[in-house]
Formats: structure tokens, sequence, C-alpha cells
């Protein structure tokens, strides 16, 4: 495994970590939890992503029993979470970041994980009804009582990610220091467009989300959804149209042929792809079983045989032009 800087931050990240999103609770108990989270720290992970609305809580009830379990020391992995939707519809209880929300969000998530801290602590979306100065001083307080150790956005716009840099400079405040987009062969644009200026001159780290478009990019959709799939969840219905969309589905068909020339199957090139953009900090894997794991974490080799022309093949499959093709 290899480690990247959170961005500016002395910290470092595994570049391939993992996260619970749908998987823990509703397809995984505490018991496959450690067993997926074991087979994770074992490849060399040290970053663990949760959010407090994930399973409505429950998925930081699991990770909080796994940590328990698995009592590794404390200072040799990283853990975050996330705070906007909230839990309850009360109304300063959603969809929220105000000074409140956030202070009782934390207090919850830290009971739920049965941690003292979390490393890291993200906006899960942007407010637009909350002054983002509020919102910069209520994670620079949580900070300062060590509740969380460093903060971040996730899928903010780059005009709010600077307004939160600049008033965290203006008042000498703890400065949000990652992004939490979504980044995957399908979904390009904003990692690799907007965002470029905050990886140059503010330091921003990355840690990006649904490296396989939540499976689509491992090949398994392309004779249908599997009843045993996130697609055949209940509930999850809305991935449907996009799962089986066939532009989509003829673009990873395609692919295949470069996963095997390169030794490797097509999750793993997927994720290895992603590992490629130097101003990813780390690549937030998912899982519903131990074998996609292993599977998975295993990207880092068929990253390091990704060459230049190996790319300009992937990028004429997904209809990405070369740079000097868009200059006119
Ligand atoms: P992926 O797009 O990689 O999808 C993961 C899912 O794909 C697994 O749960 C599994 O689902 C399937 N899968 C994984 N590996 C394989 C394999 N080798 N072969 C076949 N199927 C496979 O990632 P996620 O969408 O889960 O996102 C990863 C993490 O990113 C989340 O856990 C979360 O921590 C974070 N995230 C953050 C968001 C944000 O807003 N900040 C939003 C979404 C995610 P199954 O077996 O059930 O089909």
């Amino acid at each position: 495994m290899k480690y990247r800087h959170l961005g500016r931050t002395g910290i470092r990240v595994s570049e391939l970590s993992f996260g619970s999103w749908v998987t823990f609770h509703n397809q995984a108990g505490v018991e496959s939890a450690v067993e997926m989270m074991a087979a994770a720290y074992d490849h060399g992970v040290n970053f663990f992503d949760n959010a407090e609305v994930y399973a409505s809580g429950k998925s930081e009830e699991v990770m909080g029993d796994a940590l328990k379990t698995l009592k590794w020391r404390r200072s040799s992995y990283l853990v975050s979470t996330k705070i906007y939707w909230g839990l309850h519809d009360g109304v300063n209880e959603k969809n929220t970041l105000n000074r409140k929300r956030l202070i009782e969000g934390i207090n919850g998530s830290l009971e739920r994980l049965q941690l003292d801290y979390v490393d890291l602590l993200y906006c899960h979306r942007p407010d637009a009804t909350t002054p983002i100065e509020e919102t910069v001083w209520a994670m620079h307080n949580i900070i300062e009582w060590g509740k969380a150790l460093y903060w971040g956005t996730s899928e903010w716009a780059a005009s709010e990610i600077i307004e939160a840099l600049q008033i965290a400079e203006r008042h000498h405040l703890h400065k949000p220091v990652v992004e939490q987009p979504q980044y995957n062969l399908f979904e390009r644009k904003r990692l690799e467009g907007d965002y470029v200026r905050f990886y140059n001159e503010y330091g921003y780290g990355t840690t990006t989300w649904s490296p396989l478009a939540s499976g689509l990019l491992s090949g398994k959709y392309n004779k249908g959804i599997p009843k045993d799939s996130r697609g055949g969840l209940k509930g999850y219905e809305w991935l449907h149209d996009r799962l089986t969309d066939q532009e989509r589905l003829a673009r990873v068909a395609a692919l295949e042929p470069i996963a095997k020339e390169l030794g490797g199957t097509l999750s793993q090139l997927a994720i290895a792809w992603c590992l490629k953009n130097p101003f990813v900090s780390s690549v937030i894997t998912g899982a519903s079983r131990v074998e996609q794991v292993h599977e998975n974490l295993k990207a880092g080799e068929i990253a390091d045989k990704i060459t230049p022309e190996v790319m300009e093949r992937i990028d004429a499959i997904f209809g990405v032009k070369k740079k000097d093709e868009d200059d006119d």
C-alpha cells in the first residue's frame, strides 16, 4: 500500500481507503464489518470513512462495534464521519450546517462510533441557508475541543470552498483541508476541472467516492441486475437507470480487454484509474463482502501498469478528447 499526504497537511492516508455507505447494517453486520475492515487494514488501509446519515446512524454503530472488537491502536488508523442530512425531521435538524446541528451531530457520531474523536469531519453537502462563517466557526470549535482533528467539505462548489478558506484565513481559524467528491470514469469533470485551483493554490486534498460508480464499473451489470448486488437492494431502485444504461454498459464492456491485458479485473482497473490522478489523496472503496476487499485493494499493482498510452485508450472509450484537441 502506498500512502499520500492529505493535501498539504502533515497526515498521510492510504491511497486506497474503505467506506461503509449502503453496506454497513444493510448488507454487513458487525461480524462481516470486522472481517472486511481487518482485510483492509491487513492490506495497509489506514482510513475508514463513514457518515451519520448512513443507515440512519446504524453504520456508525456497526463501525464502532467493529473497532471495539478489532482493538487496533487508535493512532494506527483514521476514521471520518460526515454531517448534513441529519437523523430527525426537526426544523433545525435536517439539511443544515448550523452551529447547533454540527455540535450536536459530532457528539452523536462519537457516541455511536465509541470514539473520543474522529480524524476527519466533513460537511456532507453545502448549506445555502446557513452563513458559511457560522459553519467555519463551528468546525473550528469542534477541532479546538479535540472532537475532530481535521475538517473538510463534500460536494461543495468551488466558490463555497474558497469562501470557507478565506473566512478561516481572515480569522485565523482551522481551515478545511479536504474535499470528498465523486470520482470515477463516468464522473470526472469536477475533480479534473473546477477544483484544480484548490489543489495548487491551497493544497486541498481529496478523498474520492464511488470509484466503481456503485459497482457498474465491475462489469457485473452487463448481464442485468444481479439479485445479490446493490442494484438489487430494496430502496436503491433509483440506481437502476444508471446501472442498466446501454451506452454506459457498452463502455464498460470495451474496457474489459484492457483490464485483461494488464492482468487485472475490471474493478481493479477502474479503481487504479482513479489512483493515476495525482490530486487524489485517497480513493474510498466500498465492498459488501470480503472477497471484493481482497480484489479491490490489489488495484495499486494495476495502477503501476497504466502507461500514458493505456490512459489514452481509456479516454477514447469514455469519449474524452486529448488536451490539444480541446484547445481550438
Ligand atoms: P463503489 O462505487 O466502488 O461501489 C461499491 C459497491 O460495488 C460495493 O458495495 C459492492 O456492492 C460493489 N463492488 C465492490 N467491489 C466489487 C467487485 N470487486 N466486484 C463486484 N462488485 C463490487 O463505491 P461506493 O459507492 O460504495 O462508495 C465508496 C465509499 O465512498 C462509501 O462507502 C462512502 O464511504 C463514500 N461515499 C461518499 C459519498 C459522499 O457524498 N461524500 C457518497 C457515496 C459514497 P454490491 O456487492 O452490493 O453490488
